[in-house]
């Protein structure tokens, strides 16, 4: 056991050097190697060292360099050192931290860190926090609430009862809430198609002039940080709107809830405070390992009546009781990275790293402004939104960018525009791999439009 996890370490630390200077995507070689991995179901045992070595030798070559320093899809964060390596202690633990008595290192770290996070992000430090998968099941469970809550003060009990012959319920959205908000709607039967969509502006935000008259029971979903423009709705004006007509209001703030951390970004969400629920992503901008997100819950009482398992089915002790926050009743202990994100860093080092992707995210926009490239987003968080020309135009781009290697890049369609996105969101990220990449990103387009360069 001692040899093997020693080296799973040195195999797990020369990947992460390499991938500084590798490709930032895997190459199509690497990617035709898995065939390696489609045998036969094994009729015996395989030494495992040997299994650790055909998954290194196989199988890193063809990952996607997220942990590197120049990935910038998908708002994607790495994993900050501290936190990577006490997962790794935490999974030799192998705790089941659906309950105290299980686990009271695993239920202390999440208590520990539940105060931490909302008093990090600023939000009521009466929250209840729920330690899920990522901002889809964040977003899934603290609708669950709200259905809880709205359909209660009409006289329902909707998890007894189900919603077959329910009140019905208003469900609100800006035109650009992300997919996953749709998605759990839909899982909580309240039905993807069936929401006010209200119209936005060109950065994607909420207009409050055209937002709908409510009557309860009412759910109002906003935004804290466009997946695209990384604009926020404002939320000062339709959470009151919204509160004055008996609805719950919910925040996705997956991303844009981490401005909260810095004194300098802060304003841009403190808004959202007086908000009901909130969705973030520790696996983005707080760069643990995945899977970890987040749901904050103001009212306690709607979050464990949707979540908790019968009291009868398992022994109720003095303290938290984790499963009675989450969908899950046994997963992993993932207030363990959590803890150690925030010890390692404190308050000033992840307002730094928030900050320093900021700067790097305005840094992009102004080098690929001055090469001439349109920059479609005004670029208030980590979010750049670049169109080099037409749909064709930036789809080539996109994919020179990949097979060049330098960084990651995505392709977007930006309100019905083609276009390029970058998301600064890692804690490697220095402003030498912002250049790095800004020069091979112009490089790239120039070539594709057959710009000429300045002399
Ligand atoms: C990433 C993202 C999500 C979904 O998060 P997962 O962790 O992938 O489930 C939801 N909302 C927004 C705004 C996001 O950026």
């Amino acid at each position: 056991m001692e040899r093997l996890l020693a080296n799973a370490a040195t195999r797990a630390a020369a990947y992460l050097k390499g991938i500084q200077i590798r490709c930032a995507n895997p190459s199509p070689e690497a990617v035709a190697g898995l065939a390696a991995f489609w045998e036969p179901l094994p009729s015996g045992p395989t030494d495992p060292s040997a299994v650790l070595q055909i998954l290194d030798e196989v199988g890193s070559p063809a990952t996607t360099a997220m942990a590197g320093a120049r990935f910038f899809g998908f708002v994607m964060g790495g994993a900050l050192p501290a936190s990577l390596a006490a997962n790794w202690l935490a999974s030799a633990w192998d705790q089941n931290p659906g309950l105290h008595l299980a686990s009271p290192v695993a239920a202390e770290l999440e208590e520990v860190s539940q105060g931490w996070l909302l008093e990090l992000l600023g939000l009521p430090p009466e929250c209840a926090v729920s330690f899920v998968t990522g901002a889809t099941l964040a977003n899934f469970t603290a609708l669950a609430a709200a259905r809880n809550a709205v359909l209660r003060r009409v006289g329902w009990n909707v998890e007894a009862d189900g919603l077959f012959g329910a009140p019905e319920i208003t469900v609100v959205t800006g035109a650009e809430a992300h997919p996953s908000v749709f998605k759990a709607l839909g899982m909580l039967g309240l039905g993807r198609e069936r929401v006010i969509q209200v119209p936005v502006d060109s950065q994607g935000r909420m207009r409050t002039e055209l937002f709908p008259e409510l009557r309860a029971p009412a759910i109002v979903c906003l935004q804290a940080g466009n997946v695209n423009s990384g604009a926020f709705d404002p939320a000062a004006e339709i959470i009151e709107k919204a509160h004055e007509a008996g609805a719950w209001v919910h925040v996705d703030g997956a991303f844009g809830l981490w401005a909260g951390a810095s004194p300098e970004l802060a304003h841009l969400v403190s808004d959202f405070a007086a908000a009901d629920s909130w969705a973030t992503d520790a696996h983005k901008w707080l760069n643990v390992p995945y899977d970890s997100g987040l749901a904050f819950v103001r009212d306690e009482t709607a979050l464990r009546a949707a979540m908790s398992i019968s009291a009868a089915y398992l022994p109720q002790g003095e303290h938290r009781e984790p499963s009675n926050y989450t969908p899950e009743l046994s997963r992993r202990a993932r207030g363990v990275d959590i803890w150690a994100a925030v010890k390692s860093l404190g308050r000033a080092g992840i307002a730094a790293m928030i900050e320093s992707n900021c700067a790097s995210a305005r840094r992009f926009a102004e080098g690929l402004t001055a090469a001439g490239f349109e920059v479609l987003n005004e670029v208030v968080l980590n979010q750049v939104v670049v169109s080099f020309g037409l749909a064709a135009v930036n789809e080539a781009v996109v994919r020179g960018v990949l097979a060049d290697g330098t960084c990651w890049c995505g392709r977007t369609v930006w309100q019905g525009r083609t276009a390029m996105r970058i998301s600064v969101s890692s804690w490697r990220t220095t402003a030498d791999d912002v250049d790095l990449s800004l020069s091979a990103i112009i490089r790239i387009a120039r070539e594709v439009t057959n710009l000429p360069s300045p002399a």
